[in-house]
């Protein structure tokens, strides 16, 4: 017998009706032994596609791994084939999260999920019912997995006098450049060298002021300028805070999750420099700051692509 934590997920029809049934034909795969609430989650970034509706299930069965895929992979069909038949899109995922200790990498299967870490709307639902589960390789159980995602690496930034050019101090030489630089010419500026050198430094545990930059205001939208300011002045050096915080400090009614998609279309990306990176196949998410901020900040985090 073992224990499998499964992440199901719709976004397709009648939602909570996929999920019910997805579960009743689990029961004959095996124990249900506990099913968490159901979450709405909010689809963002690179996948823009209608709300989902996700929950999990821990599964207790004697089928081995691959064969639990596959009839997982034939609930998937016999849903999805009933509500639309064209479509693409599955009216049903069912994924398996953790299976006990396993650890294992085929072609069609991967466990733990490779993603699971990343993803709120599978550790969410999961933490309500199994907080304690351990992920067999980050040793890291369920709640905290959670709970750090839900953190922002803060980095406390500037000296903001507003102005009109973000000005860089590197080796006593002060430089000067405009956003439309810094977007576009990333390599060459030693503004953005000098900047990356010190995120390098703050993420390897390092204590960075970053007070030689200057914040261009006229580029800040009100919400982000909102933002700005709360952590400047309740949030000391280094602290690490939620999302959620951040988002009941700003008094933004939208939550953690939109608050997280609106920092990372952030143009302003020092004042949070570090959002979740979130891969689906070999797609990436969760930043939409543009591509050179994507990529840059995931070389910082040691993500190749
Ligand atoms: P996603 O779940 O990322 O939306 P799919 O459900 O389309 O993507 O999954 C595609 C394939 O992923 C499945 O055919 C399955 O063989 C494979 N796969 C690998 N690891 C797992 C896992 N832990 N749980 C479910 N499917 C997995
Ligand atoms: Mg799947």
């Amino acid at each position: 017998m073992s224990l499998v934590a499964l992440s199901l997920g719709s976004n397709l029809g009648n939602r909570e009706e996929n999920l019910r049934k997805a579960i009743e034909k689990l029961r004959l795969v095996g124990s249900v032994i506990k099913v968490s609430p159901v979450y709405e989650t909010e689809p963002y970034g690179y996948f823009d596609q209608p709300k989902f509706l996700n929950c999990a299930v821990l599964l207790e069965t004697q089928l081995k791994p691959d064969e639990l895929l596959n009839k997982i992979k034939s609930i998937e069909r016999e849903l999805g084939r009933k509500e639309i038949s064209h479509w693409k899109e599955r009216t049903i995922d069912i994924d398996i999260v953790l299976l006990e200790d396993l650890i294992m990498e085929t072609p069609s299967l991967t466990v733990p999920h490779p993603d699971m870490q990343y993803r709120e709307f599978v550790l969410k639902p999961l933490s309500n019912i199994a907080p304690e589960l351990v992920h067999p390789v980050l040793k890291k159980n369920v709640k905290e997995l959670l709970e750090e995602l839900n953190r922002v690496p803060y980095v406390d930034f500037v000296t903001a006098k507003p102005g009109k050019f973000f000005i860089a101090v590197l080796d006593g030489k002060v430089y000067e450049t405009s956003f439309r630089e810094l977007k576009g010419r990333r390599e060459k500026n030693a503004l953005l060298l000098s900047l990356k050198k010190s995120f390098e430094n703050y993420f390897q545990g390092e204590r960075v002021a970053f007070e030689e930059y200057e914040l261009c205001w006229e580029r800040v939208t009100p919400f982000h300028r909102k933002v700005y300011e709360y952590l400047r002045k309740n949030v000391t050096y280094g602290k690490v805070i939620t999302y959620g915080e951040l988002a009941q400090g700003v008094g933004s009614p939208r939550g953690a999750r939109a608050v997280g998609n609106a920092m990372a279309r952030n143009p302003f990306p020092i004042i949070v420099p570090c959002h979740r990176v979130l891969q689906r196949g070999n797609k990436l998410g969760g930043f939409g700051g543009g591509e050179d901020w994507k990529k840059y900040l995931l070389e910082l985090e040691g993500i190749n692509i």
